[in-house]
C-alpha cells in the first residue's frame, strides 16, 4: 500500500504554473536527455528522470534506465520530493515507513534509493524533480549532491527558456495578428476614403448642376439674367483690356401680349422656345445669347463694332420675320449699343441698348436701332 504524498499548499497555482510551460506530453529533447544521463553518470545510479508532477500522474520529460513515460501520482516518490525546498534523499526506502509498502519499492523497478532535486519556478513552485534511483540502498557524496542540485537548476533553466520562447512566439503571433488587423483597417480606411472622394465628386457634380441650373432659364435653356450679369461683366472687361469693341443687342418680340391673348400662354411659351433655338443657331461661336426677361433676349457680341452688331441684329430680325411661324407672322424690334472709350460700365451699355430698343418700338417696330455714343443726351440713331 502506497502512502500518497500530501498536496503542496498551493497546488492549484502550481498546476496552473505547470500548464503554463506547455511541456506535458511533448516529445524527447536532447538537452533534457543529456542532463538525465549526466546525473545518473555522476551519481552512479542506473535510473534517472526528469519527472513533472501533474494532477493525477507523474510524467517523464526524459528518462534513463526504465521504459515508462509516466506513472500514477499516488505511488510517486517525486510527489514527496516536490514538498521540499532542497534535495530530497531516501537512502533506503525499506527503512522509511512512507515507502516500505510502495508498489515501486515492493514491485518493479524495486526502488531502494532515491534522490530528487526539485525543479523550481521563479515564483517558487516545484513542478517536479530531476531524480536518480538505485535498486540498492546507498548515499550520495557531497559532490554528487551538489552536482544533482546544479543539474536540477539547469533543468529549471531549460523550462524557463521554453516558457520565454513560447511567450515570445505568442507575442510574435499577437504582433502579426495586430499587423494584419492594422492592414485591414488601412484597407478599410482607404476604401472609405475612396467612397468619400466619390461622394464628394458626386456632391460637387450635383452642386455644379445646381449652380448651372440656377444660371439657366427654365423655359428656353438659355442663360438667365443672373448668368448674364457675370457674362457681361467678363465680356466687358475683356473688351476694355484688349481695346476691342463689344456690342450688345436687345431683342423684344413685337405685340407679344396680343399673341398670348390670342393663342394662349402655352403657345406664347412655344414661340419663346422656338425663338431661343433660332437665336442659338444664328449667333457665332463666341457670341452669347440670354433671356433677359419676358419676351426680351439679349446678345453679347465680343470684338464686334456698331456696324457688325447692327448687321447681325438685322440678320436676326429678317430671320424672325421670314420664319414659318405656325400661328401668325412674328416680328421683333432690336436695340444695339457698342462700347467706346466713354462707356463707363457694363450696365450702361445695356441701358443704352434698351434706349435704342425703345426708339425702335417708337418708330414702328420690326427694326434695328443703334445707340451711337455715350456722350450725354446723345439721340439714338436708326440703322434699319
Ligand atoms: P411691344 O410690341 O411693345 O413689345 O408689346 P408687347 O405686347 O410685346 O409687350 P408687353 O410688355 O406689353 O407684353 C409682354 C408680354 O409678355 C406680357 C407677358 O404676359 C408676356 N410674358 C412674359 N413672360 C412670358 C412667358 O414666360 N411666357 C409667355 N407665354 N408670356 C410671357
Ligand atoms: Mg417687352
Ligand atoms: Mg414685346
Amino acid at each position: 500500500m502506497s502512502v500518497p504524498a500530501p498536496l503542496p499548499p498551493n497546488e492549484a497555482e502550481r498546476l496552473e504554473a505547470l500548464r503554463g510551460y506547455d511541456i506535458l506530453d511533448t516529445g524527447h529533447e536532447n538537452a533534457y536527455d543529456d542532463i538525465v544521463r549526466l546525473a545518473t553518470y555522476i551519481c552512479g545510479a542506473p535510473i534517472g528522470m526528469v519527472s513533472l508532477i501533474d494532477e493525477h500522474r507523474q510524467w517523464f520529460k526524459a528518462v534513463v534506465g526504465i521504459e515508462a513515460t509516466e506513472t500514477p501520482r499516488a505511488p510517486s516518490i517525486c510527489a514527496h520530493a516536490i514538498l521540499q525546498d532542497d534535495l530530497f534523499v531516501v537512502p533506503d526506502t525499506l527503512e522509511d515507513h512512507r515507502f516500505e509498502d510502495n508498489e515501486f519499492v515492493t514491485g518493479e523497478p524495486r526502488i531502494r534509493f532515491y534522490a530528487g532535486a526539485p525543479l523550481k519556478t521563479p515564483n517558487g513552485h516545484n513542478l517536479g524533480t530531476l531524480c536518480v534511483i538505485d535498486q540498492v540502498p546507498r548515499k550520495l557524496t557531497d559532490a554528487q549532491n551538489q552536482a544533482l542540485q546544479a543539474l536540477g537548476r539547469q533543468v529549471s533553466s531549460l523550462l524557463e527558456l521554453r516558457r520565454y520562447s513560447s511567450e515570445l512566439r505568442e507575442r510574435i503571433e499577437v504582433q502579426k495578428r495586430l499587423e494584419r488587423c492594422l492592414e485591414e483597417q488601412l484597407t478599410l480606411a482607404q476604401n472609405l476614403n475612396l467612397e468619400l472622394e466619390r461622394g464628394q465628386q458626386a456632391l460637387s457634380q450635383a452642386n455644379q448642376s445646381l449652380a448651372a441650373l440656377a444660371r439657366t432659364d427654365a423655359l428656353t435653356g438659355l442663360h438667365n439674367r443672373r448668368a448674364l450679369t457675370d457674362l457681361l461683366s467678363s465680356a466687358f472687361s475683356f473688351a476694355s483690356r484688349g481695346g476691342l469693341p463689344l456690342s450688345v443687342v436687345l431683342l423684344d418680340v413685337d405685340h407679344f401680349k396680343s399673341y398670348n391673348d390670342t393663342f394662349g400662354h402655352p403657345a406664347g411659351d412655344d414661340l419663346l422656345r422656338t425663338l431661343a433655338e433660332l437665336l442659338r443657331r444664328e449667333i457665332r461661336e463666341h457670341d452669347v445669347v440670354a433671356r433677359y426677361g419676358g419676351e426680351e433676349f439679349i446678345l453679347l457680341l465680343p470684338a464686334t463694332d456698331a456696324e457688325g452688331g447692327c448687321w447681325l441684329a438685322d440678320r436676326l430680325r429678317k430671320a424672325i420675320e421670314t420664319y414659318d411661324w405656325p400661328l401668325r407672322p412674328v416680328t421683333s424690334s432690336f436695340g444695339v449699343a457698342t462700347t467706346s472709350h466713354a462707356t463707363p460700365e457694363p450696365a450702361s451699355l445695356v441701358e443704352a441698348a434698351d434706349r435704342a430698343l425703345y426708339q425702335s418700338k417708337r418708330l414702328g417696330r420690326n427694326r434695328v436701332m443703334h445707340h451711337v455714343t455715350f456722350a450725354a443726351n446723345e439721340p439714338a440713331m436708326a440703322t434699319a
